[in-house]
């Protein structure tokens, strides 16, 4: 048996078809920047989360890029964020100028602590990043309020979060602006790169539709340095099929998700993700805690199951930070469970007895390893 972290042929093959001719419709008219199929993915995101706008760009990283832009945040300011992330949500912040201020998480749902957040806030902080870790929506309500009392923007990295619920909002709608990230592994993968920002704001909206173009406007004139920055009209097509399949996408992940749940619980060596109440997680990773971390992974691949460690480094002690002079032990949490965590296979076409296979693996480690 071979279980693989991730399957885009069981995930495409069903749609093949319907992804071939969405293309074929681009070529015939050959408008590959800016076709009619980016403004339709945008009105259909908008739709689907709820929000008023949603303006594509060329990935998640950029989108983080012109959010940041978009609110002028640059040299001098001081930017909050989690250490315990992918790399792009804080290389944006040091991308535009400004400094990531890293913090601490909460040791079970891996997402921001609100309290750590309070207690990092300086005359220079401009900004908070929260990130929706692995599709589990980080805790917005306390995020508002300490946002709310000092005056700062909110933006939400919810490139591992679309779809995913927040009471009864979607994850990116909630704060200033939020950013979704069409790369292929994500729960709505483009063929390719590609991105979006969300935002009640339609002033905001406007800045970002100029930022991705040069901050042209009109043509050849420029009062910001934008980006060249667009959704390519190919992938706006490819993700219009595949958004119509995203809910029971993240369905068959969540029912995934609770099978392992079941049939994991009484394996002493490991801890299940925690989700709190009010909170519907869209599991684009389903990530343990696991005693003996490298030996299980190592283990599991002999097996045959991808696996994967999300992240093995917290941000805050990467070489290219060290002049930010963060040192081992002053983010304790989030070194603690990067030494600890592992992801397994979780996507939505997993069949039973693939499930089954990775149940009984991880038991016969632990077996072996307790005689
Ligand atoms: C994937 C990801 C990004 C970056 O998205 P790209 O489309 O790959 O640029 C940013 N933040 C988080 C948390 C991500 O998981």
């Amino acid at each position: 048996m071979k279980v693989p972290f991730l399957d885009l042929h069981a995930q495409y093959d069903p749609i093949i078809d319907d992804i071939r001719e969405a293309i074929e419709q681009v070529i015939q008219t050959h408008q590959y920047i800016m076709g009619p199929q980016v403004e339709q993915l945008e009105a259909a995101i908008a739709d689907y989360c709820g929000c008023r706008y949603a303006v594509g760009c060329s990935s998640g990283t950029d989108a983080l890029l012109l959010a940041l832009s978009a609110h002028d945040i640059g040299k001098g300011d001081e930017v909050i964020t989690t250490s315990f992330t992918f790399f792009a949500t804080a290389s944006t912040i040091y991308r535009v100028g400004a400094k990531p201020v890293f913090v601490d998480i909460d040791p079970r749902t891996f997402n921001i602590s609100p309290a750590e957040i309070e207690k990092a806030i300086t005359p220079k902080t401009k900004a908070i990043i929260a990130v929706h870790l692995f599709g589990q929506p980080a805790d917005m309500d306390s995020i508002m309020k300490i946002a709310k009392k000092h005056d700062l923007i909110v933006i939400e990295d919810n490139a591992q979060g679309i779809g995913a619920k927040y009471g009864d909002k979607y994850a990116g709608t909630i704060g200033d602006v939020g950013t979704l990230s069409f790369f292929p592994a994500k729960n709505l993968g483009a063929m390719g790169d590609a991105g979006m920002c969300l935002t009640n704001n339609e002033e905001l909206a406007g800045k970002l539709k100029l930022l991705r173009v040069h901050g042209e406007n009109p043509k050849y004139y420029h009062n910001w340095v934008g980006f060249n920055s667009r959704l390519d009209t190919l992938q706006a097509a490819i993700l219009l099929v595949k958004l119509k399949h995203l809910d029971r996408w993240n369905k068959m992940r969540q029912e995934n998700a609770a099978y392992y749940n079941e049939h994991l619980a009484d394996i002493e060596e490991i801890e299940l993700p925690y989700v709190k109440p009010g909170i519907t997680p869209i599991y684009n990773q389903y990530t343990l805690l696991a005693e003996d971390r490298d030996a299980l992974l190592e283990y599991l691949r002999a097996k045959d199951i991808g696996c994967a460690v999300y992240y093995p480094q917290p941000l805050h002690l990467q070489p290219c930070f060290a002049l930010l002079n963060y040192k081992a032990g002053d983010l304790p949490v989030c070194e603690e469970i990067s030494a600890r965590v592992i992801s397994i296979p979780i996507y939505s076409e997993l069949s039973q007895a693939q499930l089954d296979y990775v149940i009984a693996e991880i038991r016969s480690f632990y077996q072996k390893e307790r005689t």
